[in-house]
């Protein structure tokens, strides 16, 4: 690391320094957001692939970090959560966001589900199945009513480590699925390998539906596919009728996205699970 610092004298630039200063801030931040109520979740839902969004029935949320900075305002995951990764605070963090979306889980009518992202520093590094187990205990949240997802490069990293995890989470019973599926490495053999219960076709594909004749095969081949191996099929990033429509028309069981529902609080989805608005 010295040697790379030592190399970059000479390319040195002011506003590099203060992008350093700023993450370092930012991660200063970040440490304190748990602590300082700054972080909240919303909920997407995810919904049965049918013709019209009226009939596509909500069969679920995904839970979506959110970091509300006093200062600077509203902070993407896609800024925070790596940050989070990197310095090993996304332990903590996907602690209290999986706790979190268990116990606003357990308040919803069955058979509403929730499926929560775990992060791969998260998934490798802290003791997942013994969090994941004492938080169903501590909510109630029956467990096959939870289903985590993970992506595939978590696996990568170790294969042994990753197959036995996933074996343990599953003997507690909640579901797995694979996040981003076709965004990454996307090896067919992690689908033989790995105890998938359902796979999440990347969001790429299903925007270029319409556009490209290619997406359209690829989202028939994995929704063949999964279905082959009996696992269940979603597809991410659902904005048109039109992509809902072919989705249906091509047999994929459940559909997420804008045309059927941003990520909100989940009082703005209050009629759908069974609460007061406003809360
Ligand atoms: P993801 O898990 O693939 O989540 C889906 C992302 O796509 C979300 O972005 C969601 O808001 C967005 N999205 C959903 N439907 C549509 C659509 O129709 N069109 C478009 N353009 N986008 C759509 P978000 O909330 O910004 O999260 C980004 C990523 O950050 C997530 O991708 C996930 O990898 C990570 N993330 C978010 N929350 C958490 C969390 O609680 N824990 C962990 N470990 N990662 C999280
Ligand atoms: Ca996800
Ligand atoms: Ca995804
Ligand atoms: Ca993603």
């Amino acid at each position: 690391a010295k040697a790379k610092s030592r190399g970059t004298i000479s390319i040195y630039e002011p506003e590099m320094d203060q992008q350093i200063r700023d993450r370092r801030v930012l991660h200063q931040d970040l440490s304190l957001a748990i602590k300082n109520g700054e972080l909240s979740l919303h909920y997407q839902p995810q919904a049965m692939a049918r013709q019209t969004v009226a009939s596509s029935e909500v069969i679920g949320f995904e839970a979506l970090a959110r970091w509300l900075h006093p200062v600077r305002g509203f902070v993407p995951p896609s800024d925070f959560i790596p940050l989070a990764e990197e310095s090993g605070l996304i332990v903590e963090m996907g602690e209290w966001i999986l706790r979190e979306a268990c116990r606003e889980a357990a308040s919803w009518p069955m058979p509403l589900q929730i499926a929560v992202n775990l992060s791969p520093a998260q998934f490798m590094h802290g003791d997942v199945v013994g969090v994941v187990h004492s938080i169903l205990l501590e909510t109630g949240l029956s467990p096959g009513r939870l289903e985590l997802e993970i992506t595939e490069g978590v696996l990568i990293e170790d294969f042994d480590r990753g197959l036995a995890l996933l074996r343990r989470l599953k003997a507690l019973g909640v579901r797995v699925s694979m996040d981003d599926f076709g965004s990454g490495y996307s090896s067919l053999s992690y689908l033989q390998a790995f105890p998938f219960d359902k796979i999440k076709i990347d969001r790429a594909f299903v925007i270029n539906l319409g556009h490209n004749p290619q997406s359209a095969a690829i989202i028939r081949a994995v929704i063949g596919l999964g279905h082959g191996l009996e696992m269940s099929i979603v597809a991410e990033g659902v904005e048109t009728q039109e992509q809902l429509g072919f989705l249906a028309d091509e047999g994929c069981d459940s559909v997420q996205g804008y045309f059927l529902g941003k990520p909100l609080p989940i009082g703005q989805y209050a009629a759908l699970v069974g609460r007061n608005s406003g809360n």
